[in-house]
């Protein structure tokens, strides 16, 4: 019999994980480990493999090298979908006649949910509670293509959101929203964050304020340069050092 062990463990645990496209390694000997209620940045470059890590961490990759563990069972297990919301950077396919409505489209956060399929008003309800969380139950029956980009970035958001994810994984998520979306998005990801310990990791180009947000800092460069908390970042001689005083201040300046 299998008893499972309630423990605090490890929710992402990745170790000496390389990945190569075509022989050319991107990634080399990526370990690190997240606990639940953990708010990760990931930095680093262009070309610098934070959109391959995260394939890696949705299993569309496996790895070259190396484990990748999510939620304590093996890279790719199925049941683990639905426990990850992922909000892509961008939105290719919407069109003004995108024939599908916000509820729909929605609805797709919920398809991993195999175990649901009978289950409709269930769905049904997930939907309209992630809708309200948002303040835009009013949309539920309008075409997606009919939105503005600040609501339309809304609607995915609540895609990524309707299964109750533990995890959620943002890649450059704010680059769309206006300044009071913005707020307002990052208001809700702390709320999340804080009340409901839904771990985070928000991929981000943004320095200068990846410290306001996010606890922890994971700056990749093919490698990991540097997995910790901010404070740990901010007062190593050895970053000072990596990333010059100036750099090293931009990332710090919110966590004097
Ligand atoms: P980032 O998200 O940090 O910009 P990526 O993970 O997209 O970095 O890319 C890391 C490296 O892998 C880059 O050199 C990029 O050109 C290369 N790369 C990304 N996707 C592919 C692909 N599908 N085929 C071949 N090379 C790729």
């Amino acid at each position: 019999m299998r008893i499972d062990v309630i423990s605090i463990s490890d929710i992402v645990s990745v170790s000496g994980v390389s990945y190569a496209y075509n022989a050319v390694e991107v990634l080399s000997d990526i370990s690190f480990s997240m606990q639940q209620g953990d708010y990760v940045g990931l930095v680093g470059p262009n070309g610098s493999g934070k959109s391959t890590l995260i394939r890696l961490l949705l299993g569309l990759l496996a790895p070259s090298k190396g484990t990748l563990s999510i939620f304590g069972s093996p890279h790719r297990e199925l049941r683990n979908w639905n426990r990850i919301g992922y909000l892509p950077q961008k939105i290719h396919f919407l069109n003004p006649h995108f024939p599908s409505t916000v509820a729909e489209i929605v609805s797709l956060g919920l398809v991993a949910n195999s175990d649901r399929k009978s289950r409709a008003s269930e769905n049904r309800q997930a939907v309209d509670r992630t809708l309200e969380l948002l303040g835009i139950e009013d949309l539920k029956k309008k075409l997606i293509g009919s939105l503005s980009g600040g609501q339309q970035q809304r609607v995915f958001i609540a895609r990524a959101l309707v299964s109750s994810p533990e995890l959620l994984i943002l890649d450059e998520p704010a680059t769309a929203l206006d300044p009071g979306t913005r707020e307002n998005f990052f208001g809700l990801l702390h709320d999340l964050n804080h009340q409901q310990r839904v771990s985070i990791i928000l991929v981000t180009h943004d320095l200068g304020s990846v410290g306001v947000f996010a606890s922890k800092l994971l700056y990749l460069d093919k490698k990991i340069v540097f997995y910790g908390n901010f404070d740990e970042f901010c007062k190593s001689d050895h970053m000072a050092s990596v990333f010059g005083p100036s750099s090293q201040h931009i990332i710090c300046h919110k966590h004097d």
